[in-house]
């Protein structure tokens, strides 16, 4: 780009990703109120409530890359305190936030955490009723992999939700976005963590991202059927949707 990032080998992704998050995992709640001017928060409860989970005890879903816990937080609520959630990421750190938090909402009892990669997922074929993903497919290197793992986890009539930045569709938002993202996140990184690099990699990330159609495409050579998407703020975020049929 204009911009002058350098590229990042595929090797290296993860890496980068993971320094990252360790560096922000106590500070990632205010940071993603921060860069998203608050936005996550109405993106993650219209994704809550494409789900709409079932009030059941038996329903399960597994929320990769889950992080801090909001999604699986959200899930949890929205069901009446019934579904049980399996908060799964990479990172240590950002793991351990979630589970204190989980502990402060009362919510213990409904969750667990399970510290892997999206890409090999140490759960059984067929045992998931939902496989949800905020924010956290982008940063997988081989995002095919991930897809054919969510398939292989899911039931039968299991449903695929997938959270993620997007191809903006409006003009004026676009430039506007370009601003914020490439010159305001990275400054802001710097001033909480002391480290610029990372958020600059991250939001390149988002940039090389598949848009709307082509990650649509990806979901259904994996096996999905019905798939389908809904932008969010001009297409700053989608959600993406597909069924284990
Ligand atoms: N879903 C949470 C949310 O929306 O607030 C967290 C999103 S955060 C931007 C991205 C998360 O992806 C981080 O917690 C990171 O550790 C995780 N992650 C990155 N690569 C991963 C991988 N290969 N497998 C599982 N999690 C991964």
């Amino acid at each position: 780009t204009s911009y002058g990032f350098r590229q990042v080998a595929d090797g290296e992704k993860q890496g980068l990703v993971n320094d990252v998050f360790h560096k922000v995992a106590k500070r990632y709640d205010v940071m993603n109120d921060v860069m998203s001017a608050g936005m996550h928060r109405v993106w993650k409860d219209a994704m809550i409530t494409a789900l709409n989970p079932r009030k059941d005890a038996s329903y399960r879903t597994l929320d990769v890359a889950g992080g801090t816990g909001d999604v699986a937080f959200r899930i949890v609520e929205a069901s009446g305190l019934k579904a049980h959630t399996t908060v799964l990421d990479i990172n240590g750190s950002m793991l351990a936030v979630g589970a204190e938090r989980a502990q402060k909402k009362k919510l213990s009892g409904n969750l667990d955490f399970i510290e892997a990669n999206a890409e090999s997922l140490p759960v059984e074929d067929n045992s998931f009723d939902a496989y949800t993903v905020a924010f956290g497919i982008r940063n997988v290197p081989r995002i095919d992999v991930a897809l054919s793992e969510a398939f292989r986890v899911l039931k039968r009539g299991g449903r695929l939700l997938v959270l993620e930045f997007s191809e903006v569709e409006l003009p004026l938002l676009d430039k506007f976005y370009d601003e914020w993202s490439f010159r305001a996140i990275p400054r802001f990184g710097k001033m909480i963590t002391g480290d610029s690099e990372p958020y600059q990699y991250l939001v390149e990330s988002i940039r090389k991202f598949p848009n709307q159609e082509n990650f649509a495409a990806m979901i259904r050579t994996a096996g999905f059927s019905r798939v389908s998407y809904t932008n969010y703020t001009g297409g700053i975020a989608a959600l993406h949707s597909g069924w284990k049929l």
